[in-house]
């Protein structure tokens, strides 16, 4: 049985006096086997400045400490060290360069918090936590991407069977995780990898239905940024804890939970500080704070072991220990949670202070009434009854709609009038006229900041840098009074409550819980939101491309090399649930490859599996059904592009996405095929009517090209038309569902082999140009493997595709099969490279325009073979 996992969240004594935390150490060193079994001391918790007061930080305590005893940890021990990490007073640069140092410096499990206001100092929060999980997803990402692609590493898992070598130690998340079914050890090329394990927070002590489901919302979109496990805020209520567990198990939030246990006592004053309302989000009644004051210290112990021993029953991994004066009152807390067991039900008197009830209102809110307790509860999404919406909601949603909702109503009026004065520059006087009203109105209005990336509409006209003590992109934060007030300001209520009312009253209580907002866009800042909006500058312009990302293909050695390990590790049939208790490194990689393509604004996460099993289809089959899945499950809603040569496997492919619907019960968007031709097309065409899709018509025949294998401009011409016409005549697809690929040839090979006749990368730009202007194809999509051009090119590659993009979305291509993280179609392309593709793009078989092509091809290999 996996044991009791014990956090000692300590502080150094005045802010800069370690000695408590190094003391707390040695007892440790001397008197481990002092914790009782079934509890094991895990880990130190570090707080980066608690209440916002400059103190030491936790990378300076950890090597402070580090640098004391004899092994290279020093006095840690086998002891994990988990730093918090905020985003209070660091931007999103300065955090990612803190996060590298942890990591150089051994420390990966990190809780990732939005972190408490600076009491005097400038707040920053640039991210907040779920921009910071994600910053912590990224570089796990970079991390797995980077590791060269070698043999296995041998590396054993610390387990009780296994324990951690001398000067080593075990870390939290690999203690969550458990020894692996039917084996002991990783040998593992991706599990040597070094990646964080995440840490999030999460309150259920919120007395508000606006509040508290905030914060299981925000639950939710942090685990869907990476959070692996939640660490709860501190409460003295068990009706509210039992809640958290049983909203996890019902909203299917699979994740390890660590309470949160105080030994709230007499020796320091945070019980007071807590009862004024000094430590946000920390709420101790009035009665709490007498019992504590009149109690024994005794007493105290039992409230904290009574806590413990409360969440050891409700089913959590472990406890976040606070307050502790020393090792010894933590090893007294665990050996009295251990003797009191499940008894802690009938000790529910000195557990539970919940605020008393507002003298008006509907009273404190429970997500479950006691009535419910053990039996059958409301399934979440929780829906509250609907509201009217206020004059403030009506007014700011007419303005919106009519004047700024891209592309609708007065919103191109707008746009024409702008760039008919030169608005769109971003200089000029009249520009800094029209900025200066925009930002007094919306300052009246909305409380605006002018920070130029708007996310009104996002937040049902409310803005949350403006209106949040913090100006959290994502609100709430831990901080509401019970009472739904900010924590931080007492003078207003939580931004994070009007915004829930507002998404209750429209309808969009769903979407509210779903969408993680990302973080503003720094380089916007004092500059007019609307105008940005409206120009395409801020976070809602689209992709200038459709990208079907195309990393998850078993040609990738990367890729092949994640899934022979996930085959070996017979996880091929796992459900996309399993992936966290699996523990698999090669699984988290495919995991986080889907969702970091997804993140990047992929249309389409692209998956071929051709290159694996040959000579079993029929295993080949079920490792796509396994990728589909998986797809299916964590590629936020992005659907799969089915990728084979095989009539087959893309049959199997679409049967798979539509298996069961989407996770959480919604319909499945439409996948796409990669590819339909036209032998093939009267297989799949008809499978609309079982399964429907979208498709990329690849332009190819079964009969010979021409000499060179590729076809003339007109015989592309064909194939398209055969290809369209029996899609929309026969089979009821639109000509959205259609992208036709006239296919791609690489550069370093598109010279001639006949004389007169057009290169390859003319005819397939002439092909794209001809088709976009032709009336038939109107609506249709114009792809491209565009991976392909650059094959075999000795360096550049990345630019050369940026710019090869560039000329063909000039004659209309609006799809690509690309590296998403290249940003193809948002940077402009370099003007060298331009000139290179436009040598082939040129090449209209004429001697001048063949001999411009080789020298082209010449020069640029001169340029940039490597030495
Ligand atoms: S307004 Fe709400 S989210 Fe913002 S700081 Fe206050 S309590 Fe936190």
């Amino acid at each position: 049985m996996k044991p009791f996992l014990l956090l000692a969240e300590l502080v150094p004594a005045q802010g800069d006096d370690v000695r408590p935390i190094e003391c707390f150490l040695r007892d440790y060193a001397g008197r481990k086997s002092e914790i009782p079994s079934g509890f094991r001391l895990a880990g130190v918790a570090l707080p980066q400045n608690p209440r916002g007061i400059p103190m030491l930080d936790p990378a300076d305590i950890f090597s402070i400490i580090a640098a004391k005893g004899p092994s290279g940890r020093g006095l840690w021990d086998d002891l994990d060290v988990v730093p918090h990490v905020t985003g209070k007073e660091q931007n999103a640069e300065a955090l990612r360069s803190a996060l590298m140092g942890f990591r150089a410096m051994g420390l990966t499990t990190v809780l990732a918090i939005t972190g408490d206001k600076p009491a005097s100092g400038k707040r920053v929060f640039e991210l907040d936590s779920i921009g910071l999980l994600e910053l912590v997803s990224e570089l796990n990402f970079d991390a797995f991407q980077r590791a060269p692609v070698s043999p296995p590493a041998k590396r054993t898992v610390p387990s009780p069977e296994h324990p951690p070598a001398p000067g080593g130690f075990s870390r939290i998340g690999e203690m969550l995780a458990g020894p692996r079914p039917g084996s002991a050890s990783f040998a593992s090329r991706f599990s040597s990898v070094p990646q964080f394990f995440a840490l999030a927070a999460v309150s259920p002590f919120k007395y508000t239905e606006a509040s508290l489901l905030q914060q299981y919302f925000k639950a939710a979109k942090k685990l869907q940024a990476g959070a692996q496990a939640f660490l709860l805020q501190m409460g003295w209520d068990s009706r509210k804890s039992e809640e958290l567990f049983r909203y996890f198990r019902q909203a299917r939030l699979d994740a390890p939970v660590l309470g949160n246990v105080y030994y709230l006592s007499n020796a320091n004053p945070a019980a007071r500080l807590m009862n004024e309302g000094r430590m946000p989000g920390c709420f101790v009644s009035d009665e709490l704070l007498a019992a504590v004051r009149r109690e024994k210290a005794e007493a105290h112990l039992e409230r904290a072991a009574c806590q413990v021993a409360m969440y050891r029953d409700l089913g959590a991994d472990g406890v976040d220990l606070g307050g502790l004066p020393d090792f010894d009152a933590l090893v007294r807390i665990a050996v009295r949670a251990g003797e009191i067991g499940p008894g802690w039900r009938q000790r529910r008197i000195i557990l539970d202070y919940p605020p008393p009830p507002p003298a008006s209102g509907p009273g404190l809110f429970y997500l479950y009434g006691p009535e419910t307790e053990g039996g059958s509860a409301p399934r979440p999404p929780f829906r509250p009854s609907p509201r009217p919406r206020t004059f403030r909601q009506r007014r700011f949603d007419f303005l919106h709609r009519n004047f700024l909702t891209k592309g609708k109503r007065l919103c191109p009026a707008v746009a024409g009038t702008a760039r008919a004065f030169g608005l769109e520059k971003g200089e000029g006087s009249l520009y800094r006229w029209f900025h200066g009203a925009e930002a007094a109105a919306k300052a009246v209005l909305f409380a605006c900041e002018d920070c130029g990336d708007c996310f009104l509409p996002e937040n049902f006209g409310y803005c949350t840098l403006g209106e949040c003590a913090k100006g959290l992109p994502n609100p709430p934060c831990g901080d509401a009074t019970p009472e739904g007030r900010c924590g931080n300001d007492e003078t207003r209520v939580c931004v994070a409550e009007p915004i829930f009312q507002a998404a209750a009253a429209a309808g969009k209580l769903d979407g509210l819980a779903e969408t993680a907002l990302p973080p503003r866009i720094a380089a916007l800042e004092h500059t007019s939101g609307v105008l940005n909006y409206v120009f395409d500058r801020d976070h809602a312009r689209g992709f200038p491309l459709i990208q079907i990302a195309e990393l998850l293909h078993a040609s990738i050695p990367r890729t092949a090399a994640a899934v022979q390990e996930v085959i070996k590790e017979g996880l091929i049939d796992a459900p996309p649930g399993a992936v966290r208790a699996s523990g698999s490194a090669a699984l988290g990689y495919l995991v986080s490859l889907i969702r970091r393509q997804a993140k990047q604004g992929a249309a389409y996460i692209d998956v071929n599996v051709d290159a694996l099993s040959e000579d079993d289809p029929e295993f080949r089959k079920e490792i796509l059904r396994f990728f589909v899945r998986l797809i299916r499950g964590h590629s936020l809603g992005v659907p799969v592009c089915i990728d084979s040569g095989s009539t087959e496997m893309l049959e199997a492919g679409l049967a798979a996405w539509y298996e069961g619907g989407r996770e959480g019960g919604r319909p499945s968007a439409a996948p796409l095929v990669n590819s339909v031709k036209t032998y093939t097309m009267e297989r799949l065409l008809p499978l609309r009517a079982r399964f429907p899709f979208k498709f990329i018509g690849l332009l190819v025949d079964e009969k010979t090209a021409g000499l060179d294998g590729a076809y003339g401009v007109e015989e592309l011409q064909a194939l398209a038309r055969r290809i369209v016409r029996a899609a929309t005549g026969s089979h009821g697809f639109a000509p959205g569902d259609i992208f036709l690929d006239s296919t791609v040839f690489p550069l370093s090979i598109d010279v001639p082999m006949e004389a007169a006749k057009p290169g390859y990368t003319f005819r397939a730009f002439e092909t794209i140009r001809r088709l976009k202007a032709d009336p038939e194809f109107r609506g249709v999509h114009f792809s491209l493997g565009v991976t392909n051009a650059v094959r075999d090119l000795p360096g550049r590659r990345t630019g050369v595709t940026r710019a090869y993009l560039a000329r063909a979305m000039e004659l209309g291509l609006d799809a690509a099969i690309v590296n998403v993280f290249h940003g193809y179609g948002r940077r402009p392309p370099a003007p060298d490279l331009l000139a290179f593709v436009d040598a082939f793009a040129r090449q209209d078989g004429s001697p001048e325009a063949v001999e411009n092509a080789l020298q082209a091809m010449m020069d640029f290999c001169r340029a940039n073979r490597k030495k």
